[in-house]
């Protein structure tokens, strides 16, 4: 699938029109300023209440339960930041790598401006393992450049394994923790994500967890069971990639009855996914990246006016699921790594293709590539995946697309 080599949102707002126009929908949104079905809400543009909040597990702190995911520029783009407080999302996530370090830094002049702010807000920030683990140095650089003494969450960012969880590791949170400079420690992860809740839940110096979970993943037995093991430990929970997209995009006539269906009851497919989330209550909040005021608004619309999914919307949501699993990767790389002699992070390069077909990101696709192993493009142009497919429980076409990847991310 051709991309875009800038950042645009023209292709989803087609995607969007499309839509509309096949349930008798364009006269109404044709001119206006959407620019992401996931943004669109059929009632109002603007949530009528503050976002309400959950408890992040055991540590009693109160969280709004739409988070502003900040994997964008937010130093150009800080009135972001007044909207979501305005709105009542209190919880803000970045991380170190995102946006080169312009979404810290954009926070940090945020608080330098505001500082009477920072009390409010719930700021989660991320290292991750794969420049190192000698995190102390890059703790502080993040802290300044955020311009705050402490994070209230810290995240270890992207595992793939709770053996990533060492006893180093939990030494220096602990050290942390102590100085004053975190106040949770946990873990975010898109790849083994089960595997990785499994282990969590038995190690009680794990405060909290961002992991991909979506109406997709959340009706499997055993990702059902980790999520229940580690609410039960008091585990506070994140979900991300709440839209389920894979790296393949689905433009199919499934995908247009669906969203259609959803519209006839006053919100998007979009906002169904979101809500389908936010139904299981041990989950606390949905981090979601909200990089314009559109979707902001759109997002705290759907939290503040969600009235839970039917038994017959469910259904819906699990119907347009399986007959679209070919299109998504679903994090379990064990799997396909496993099947393969030489080891390639078939999931990493799998949620590449997802930030540049899904996101229409080729910069956070392309600067996300360029973190895995150096060997990697050579590799996926050499190597047979054909172990790989047959292992692959989503049947996803893997050596064709991890070619693809080879020269989208060359
Ligand atoms: S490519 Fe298939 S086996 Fe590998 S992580 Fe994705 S869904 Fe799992």
């Amino acid at each position: 699938m051709p991309v875009d080599e800038k950042k645009n949102d023209e292709p989803s707002r087609r995607d969007f029109l499309k839509k509309a126009a096949a349930i008798g929908l364009g006269a109404a949104v044709g001119g206006s300023a959407f620019s992401r079905p996931a943004s669109a809400s059929a009632k109002s543009a603007f949530p009528s209440a503050p976002v309400p909040s959950r408890i992040f597990g055991r540590s009693g702190i109160k969280v709004s339960t739409l988070s502003l995911g900040g994997m964008f520029d937010i130093l150009n783009n800080r009135l972001m930041l007044a909207k979501a407080l305005e709105w009542g999302i209190d919880y803000w996530d970045t991380a170190e790598s995102y946006g080169g370090g312009r979404s810290e830094e954009g926070i940090g002049r945020w608080f330098a401006r505001k500082p009477e702010t920072r009390e409010r807000v719930f700021l989660v920030s991320k290292l991750s393992p794969r420049r190192g683990t000698d995190f102390t140095p890059r703790l502080e650089a993040s802290l300044k450049r955020l311009h705050t003494d402490y994070l209230d969450l810290f995240f270890v960012h992207g595992i793939s394994s709770i053996d990533e969880m060492t006893p180093d590791m939990k030494a220096w949170s602990q050290a942390m923790k102590k100085e004053g400079k975190l106040k949770l420690f946990g873990f975010s992860t898109h790849s083994n994500m089960e595997e990785c809740l499994e282990g969590a839940a038995k190690l009680p110096w794990i405060d909290g967890i961002m992991f991909t979970y979506n109406y997709r993943l959340m009706s499997k037995p055993r990702m059902k069971a980790a999520v229940e093991a580690c609410h039960r430990t008091g585990i506070g929970l994140t979900a991300m990639k709440t839209q389920g997209g894979g790296p393949v995009k689905s433009d199919s006539q499934t995908e247009i009855d669906m969203a259609g269906r959803f519209m006839q009851k006053g919100f998007t497919d979009y906002q169904a996914k979101l809500m389908a989330v936010w139904g299981d209550k041990r989950i606390t909040s949905i981090c979601s990246q909200m990089p314009n005021l559109t979707i902001l608004a759109a997002n705290a619309v759907a939290a503040v006016d969600q009235k839970g999914l039917s038994a017959s919307d469910r259904a819906l949501l699990d119907q347009y699921a399986s007959k679209t699993c070919s299109d998504y990767c679903a994090g379990c790389g064990r799997i396909c790594t496993q099947a393969m002699v030489q080891e390639v992070p078939i999931n990493d390069v799998m949620r590449c293709l997802m930030y540049a077909h899904v996101y229409q990101d080729v910069m956070l696709a392309r600067s996300t590539f360029q973190t895995l192993p150096a060997q990697t493009k050579t590799l996926l142009d050499r190597l047979d995946f054909g172990n790989a497919e047959r292992s692959c429980p989503q049947r996803l076409p893997i050596g064709r697309m991890m070619k693809e990847a080879s020269h989208l991310f060359a």
